[in-house]
C-alpha cells in the first residue's frame, strides 16, 4: 500500500485510515513506514549510525482479544527445550481464526497465573505469532495449569533450568533427534535434500543420533529405510558427500544455536571467519555485532559450553568438516588476519584504524585470545599486550603499520 502525503497532518490521517482498514488487507502488517520522497532532502538527512534519518516505521498497536483458555500442551524442540502451547477456543484476531498461541516457558505459565478453563487475553505479536497476555476472568472451575513432569516425546522425567524445563535426554530423544536433524538437513544448513521432517525420524532406526553420524551411512544402511529403496539411496549418499563442503554461515546456522537464524549466522561467519573463533568468542565480542542483544549473546556461549554440543562440533570436524568463508572485502594487506588494536595511536582514531583494516580484508576484535594474529600497539598498551606476548603474537607499532597501509 502506498500513499502520498502532504505535511504531518495528512501523515497522520493516512495511517488512521490504513490501521482501520488493514483487517481487510490479504496479508498482515504491523505498521507503515514514512519516508521523504525527495531525494536532495534525504541526502541533507543522512544516516545515524545505524538508521536513515528520512525513514521512520510506526507501529500499529496490537489487536487483543479474549477467548477460554481450554488446555495447555508442552512440545519439545531440538535443544531439549520444552516449549507450552495454549490451546484456546477458536477465536478471530486480525482476520484469522486462533485456535493456538505460544506461552513461552514453563515460568510464564506461573507468572500469569494460568488456569484451564479460564479467560484469556490473546494478542497477535508483532501481528505475527498469537500471545497470551494473561488471564482476563477466572471461574468456578478453573483449575490451575500443571507444569509437565515427563517428556511428550520420550517419557524422561524433566528438568528445570531458570524458567525453562528441558528433556535431559539429549541424544535418544525421538523429536529432539527429529529436529536436530532437519534442522541440521535444512536450505540454511547442510542442505542435504532428501532428508526432510517426515523422513528424519526414521534415521533413527539405523543408529542416527547425531546430524554427525549422518557422515558414516552407507548405501546398504539406508536402503533399509522405507523411503530410499535403490536410486535414492546412493542418491542421499552422494548429497551428504557433497554437502560436506559447506559454507561457514550454513555450518553456523546447522549447529541450531537457539536464537541463531539464518542472519545472525551470516553475520557471525562475517565477524569471526571461522568455527574456532566463534567458538572462543566471549559475550562482549558477540555483543560487538549489530543484530546481536544479550539474549542471542548467551544462547551462544551457553550453547557452545553444553558438552554435548562441543561434541557435535568436534565430530563434525573428525569428519573432515571444514566450512569455508569468503571474506567479501578485497584482498589486501590485512587479508584474513584477526586484528587487535590496543594503545592509542598518534595518527587513526580507533574506528579510523579498524575501518583501514576491515577495508583490506582483516576483521578486528577487542580482545586478544589465541587466534589473533596481529597486535597493533600504541602508545601506553596495558594488558592486551601483555596477554599477545604471552601468547607469542605478532606485534607492530604504528609505523609498521602506516607501512603495512602504503603497501597496499
Ligand atoms: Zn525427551
Amino acid at each position: 500500500v502506498f500513499e502520498r502525503a502532504n505535511g504531518f497532518d495528512e501523515i497522520k490521517r493516512i495511517i488512521e485510515r490504513i490501521d482501520s482498514e488493514r483487517d481487510g488487507y490479504d496479508f498482515l502488517i504491523d505498521g507503515a513506514v514514512v519516508k521523504v520522497n525527495d531525494f536532495a532532502l534525504r541526502e541533507k538527512l543522512g544516516y545515524t549510525d545505524k538508521f536513515p534519518r528520512w525513514a521512520i516505521a510506526f507501529k500499529f498497536k496490537a489487536e487483543e482479544v479474549v477467548t477460554r483458555l481450554l488446555d495447555v500442551g508442552w512440545q519439545v524442540g531440538r535443544t531439549g527445550k520444552i516449549t507450552p502451547l495454549a490451546l484456546l477456543s477458536p477465536v478471530e484476531l486480525c482476520g484469522a481464526t486462533i485456535k493456538r498461541a505460544t506461552l513461552n516457558n514453563a515460568g510464564d505459565i506461573e507468572r500469569k497465573g494460568l488456569c484451564v478453563n479460564c479467560d484469556v487475553y490473546v494478542r497477535r505479536s508483532n501481528d505475527v505469532i498469537p500471545e497470551v497476555l494473561g488471564i482476563a476472568e477466572r471461574f468456578p472451575d478453573s483449575v490451575p495449569v500443571e507444569k509437565a513432569e515427563f517428556c511428550p516425546s520420550c517419557g524422561a522425567r524433566l528438568e528445570e533450568r531458570g524458567a525453562n524445563l528441558f528433556c535431559p535426554n539429549r541424544s535418544d530423544c525421538p523429536k529432539q533427534v527429529e529436529g536436530r536433524l532437519t534442522h541440521f538437513c535444512s536450505k540454511n544448513g547442510f542442505d542435504i535434500e532428501g532428508i526432510r521432517d517426515k523422513t528424519a525420524r526414521q534415521f533413527m532406526n539405523i543408529g542416527v543420533r547425531s546430524p554427525a553420524d549422518l557422515f558414516s551411512l552407507d548405501e546398504e544402511k539406508i536402503k533399509t529405510l522405507d523411503k530410499f529403496k535403490d536410486k535414492k539411496a546412493s542418491k542421499l549418499v552422494d548429497a551428504i558427500k557433497k554437502s560436506k563442503d559447506v559454507k561457514l554461515a550454513n555450518f553456523i546456522y546447522a549447529l541450531g544455536i537457539d536464537n541463531v537464524g539464518s542472519v545472525t549466522a551470516k553475520e557471525l561467519a562475517e565477524k569471526f571467519g571461522s568455527v574456532d573463533a566463534l567458538r572462543a568468542a566471549t559475550k562482549e565480542q558477540l555483543l560487538e555485532i549489530d543484530d546481536v542483544g544479550e539474549i542471542v549473546a548467551e544462547s551462544i556461549t551457553e550453547w557452545f559450553s553444553e558438552p554435548f554440543n562441543g561434541a557435535l562440533t568436534d565430530r563434525l570436524k573428525a569428519e573432515g568438516i571444514d566450512p569455508h568463508y569468503e571474506n567479501k572485502t578485497v584482498r589486501g594487506a590485512f587479508s584474513g588476519k584477526r586484528v587487535v588494536l590496543t594503545g592509542s595511536l598518534e595518527n587513526f582514531t580507533r574506528s579510523k584504524a579498524s575501518e583501514l583494516i576491515e577495508e583490506r580484508g582483516g576483521t578486528v576484535s577487542s580482545s586478544v585470545s589465541a587466534s589473533t594474529d596481529l597486535v597493533i600497539a600504541g602508545s601506553e598498551a596495558g594488558s592486551k599486550l601483555e596477554k599477545a606476548e604471552k601468547l607469542g603474537i605478532e606485534i607492530i607499532d604504528e609505523n609498521k603499520f602506516i607501512e603495512m597501509l602504503q603497501s597496499d
